[in-house]
């Protein structure tokens, strides 16, 4: 890694060296995200702490004025210490309360490891198995981005199983209580975690009871990902539920998750199983989140 000396006498990336997404404008360094043709959103960096090209995409590391600090995807937000919070209690507490009395969790994705940290605060959960597809994600997010990774990186009940979560799923039978798809957008590595395969073959690795949730995508941005994700789920859960948050960091703020379930119904949960040392969730967010816009009504009118 070539580094030179910058502003603060820290040690940081060449700017040189950098990858197409990090644009100089006016002397200052830019991650531009290229979301979609018209629309591309710009964060202003205060230092690249890392960039690496893993077997699988660019992995980065920044430190922004306005997000703190972020993990970056082949030049994609996914993380920031400014909201990730916001994401990670939503898609980590909602199933961890829906399940009456979860034992052993599955984190396909996740490699910053917010999810594992949001789980590792329900002490009934006894096995943690995270299974990230690129070491280098996790390595740099443990030691770089303490605030979100912290909880995951020191708890013994956080098994790292770094392999593709497609292959991992196969053949798995009855075996989770919970399973969350941390995943990237679909491109790249993370396109296989959205097809009918997978979900068939992550339904089969829980447990009768169990329950699943993904990111579905922007309810704004991605109807197409979100409506398709529930239809499938649809086929093979008695209970598919989308709820939403905003996500600042992400495109267009509104954010959606879905939740298939075999019995338990997350509008019936006891929350009074749900944690307090939350940032955003808490029992009126759990419930409120579930309300939907008309729009996404309209979107979901499923016969
Ligand atoms: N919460 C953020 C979000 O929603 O954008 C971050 C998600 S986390 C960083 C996504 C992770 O999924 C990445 O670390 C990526 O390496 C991992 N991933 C992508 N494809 C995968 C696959 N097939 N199996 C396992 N992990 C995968």
């Amino acid at each position: 890694m070539d580094l030179t000396e910058n502003k603060s006498g820290k040690r940081a990336m060449a700017k040189n060296n950098l990858p197409k997404f990090f644009k100089e404008i006016d002397k200052e360094t830019w991650l531009v995200e290229d979301e979609r043709d018209n629309m591309k959103l710009h964060y202003r960096v205060k230092e690249v702490i890392s960039s690496e090209k893993s077997p699988f995409q660019h992995v980065n590391i920044i430190d922004s004025y306005d997000f703190g600090r972020c993990l970056v995807l082949d030049g994609v937000m996914q993380t920031t210490e400014l909201d990730g919070y916001i994401y990670n209690e939503m898609i980590s507490h909602v199933p961890a309360v829906t399940h009456e009395n979860p034992k052993k969790a599955l984190i396909i994705g996740g490699g910053d490891c917010g999810v594992a940290s949001e789980l590792s605060k329900y002490k009934e959960l006894k096995e943690i198995d995270m299974v990230e597809i690129d070491e280098i994600v996790v390595k740099e997010c443990i030691k770089n981005i303490p605030a979100i990774a912290a909880n995951a990186a020191n708890d013994e009940r956080v098994n790292f199983l770094f392999e593709d979560g497609v292959k991992f799923v196969k053949g798995k039978k009855d075996t989770y209580d919970i399973a969350i798809v941390d995943s990237s957008d679909p491109v790249g590595p993370a396109e296989v975690l959205f097809s009918e395969e997978f979900y068939v073959d992550l339904k089969n690795s829980l447990k009768k009871d169990g329950v699943m949730v993904c990111q579905s995508q922007s309810p704004i941005f991605h109807k197409d990902v979100l409506k398709r994700t529930r239809s499938i789920l649809k086929k093979y859960f008695p209970i598919v539920r989308t709820y939403k948050a905003v996500v600042p960091s992400y495109p267009g703020g509104m954010w959606s998750f879905t939740l298939a379930s075999f019995k338990y119904d997350p509008l019936k949960a006891n929350l009074s199983r749900l944690v307090s040392n939350t940032k955003y969730i808490n029992k009126e967010i759990f419930k409120s989140s579930f309300s939907l816009p008309n729009f996404m009504i309209e979107d979901f009118e499923e016969k």
